[in-house]
């Protein structure tokens, strides 16, 4: 029997990895993107794109950490441009409540001095007395992995098209990524605002993302190459990509100069807002419906590029032999 062919909407880090999985299986691949500029209309082009499950197990269920674990393995195999240097936490001492919190509810780190930080990372010599390292974390710059999938998929073969938009006609099998496009479908996701910042200086160097535990303000930063670093924290319930608001753009920043005070001379380069699409447990899931038809995938919430390889291979067995395994395909 042939193989069916397989139309995936939303060229977003999940419909990408779809599409990539399937190609590279031997379906016939068809991506299709509302967009007419590769990436402008997703979420996923504002991530800060750390392959983090041992940090993201401070806030969520430990069915992310576990699935994320299995998502930074197949990347580390997959993709030649992911950065494995690990993940720095840091506090002022003020804040040491924060951190012990912090390495209560993870694993797989180690704690560090002032003296390992340094090492480290150089660039905060001196600025913190304490700190956790989680070696075996990872980081990439999402839009050069976006490219890098859609590269990937076109030398596979499959037909990739932009500005073409799904009205919901059928397929021998659709796989809906629409992100938050899809919510008219999916009566139990909403949206959840996500800001950031692209800031460039050269008088700072970083090798992996550092987060700094703050009681109101945490924040992350994440070199992404050519003296750039993505600053992002914010988690808002509300379903709006619109501009940075005044005040998140002052907690960031300011999160950012208390990290350390050479970033008051950077360059801000870009600076807006994501919406991610959540479940109410903000775990993603598969959602077969119609006979096998139309399926869906969503709810990345926080950990789109965490977990986009973990669907993806997930669904590439139900698609072959109707495996459905794992906490991907229970009813949300
Ligand atoms: C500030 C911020 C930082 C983040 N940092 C991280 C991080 O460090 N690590 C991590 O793992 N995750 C991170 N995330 C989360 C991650 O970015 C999201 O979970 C992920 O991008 C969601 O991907 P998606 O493919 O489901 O949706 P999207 O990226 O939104 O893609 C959906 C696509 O579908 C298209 N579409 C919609 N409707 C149609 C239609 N009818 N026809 C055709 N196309 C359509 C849209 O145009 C869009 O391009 C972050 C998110 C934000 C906002």
């Amino acid at each position: 029997m042939s193989k069916p062919s397989i139309l995936v909407i939303g060229a977003g880090i999940f419909g990408l990895w779809q599409a990539y999985a399937l190609a590279r299986a031997g379906y016939s691949v068809r991506l299709i993107e509302e967009g007419s500029d590769p990436f402008a209309r997703s979420s996923s082009r504002w991530a800060g794109a750390m392959i983090a499950p041992e940090c993201e197990a401070e806030g969520a269920p430990l069915s992310v950490r576990d699935l994320g674990r299995e998502g930074l393995r197949i990347w580390r195999e997959t993709y030649p441009g992911l950065m494995s240097n690990g993940t720095l936490v840091v506090a002022h001492a003020r804040d040491a409540g924060d951190l012990a919190r912090f390495a209560k509810m993870t694993e797989g780190h180690a704690a560090v001095g002032g003296a390992r930080i340094g090492e480290l990372e150089p660039s905060i010599a001196g600025r913190f007395e304490r700190g956790l390292f989680f070696e075996s974390e990872a980081h990439m710059d999402a839009r050069k992995a976006m490219t890098w999938l859609l590269d990937e998929l076109r030398s596979l073969g499959a037909d990739v098209a932009f500005d073409t938009h799904w009205d919901g006609a059928a397929h021998d099998i659709a796989i809906d990524c629409r992100g938050i496009g899809a919510r008219q479908d999916l009566a139990t996701l909403r949206g959840v605002r996500g800001e950031r910042v692209l800031i460039q200086t050269n008088d700072v160097s970083l090798s992996r993302p550092v987060r700094l535990l703050h009681p109101r303000q945490p924040i992350y930063v994440v070199p992404q190459g050519d003296n750039r670093f993505v600053v992002g924290a914010t988690v808002i319930e509300r379903e709006d990509a619109g501009p940075m608001s005044l005040r998140s753009a002052l907690d960031l920043l300011g999160s950012a100069y208390a990290l350390h005070p050479a970033f008051g001379e950077a360059a801000v380069l870009d600076m807006g807002a994501g919406v991610r699409p959540a479940f109410p447990d903000n775990v993603p899931r598969i959602i077969v419906e119609e006979a096998g038809a139309i399926i869906r995938v969503n709810g990345a919430y926080r950990h789109g590029f965490l977990l986009a390889p973990v669907m993806a291979q997930a669904l590439a067995a139900y698609v072959s032999d109707g495996r459905r395994e794992g906490p991907l395909f229970d009813a949300v």
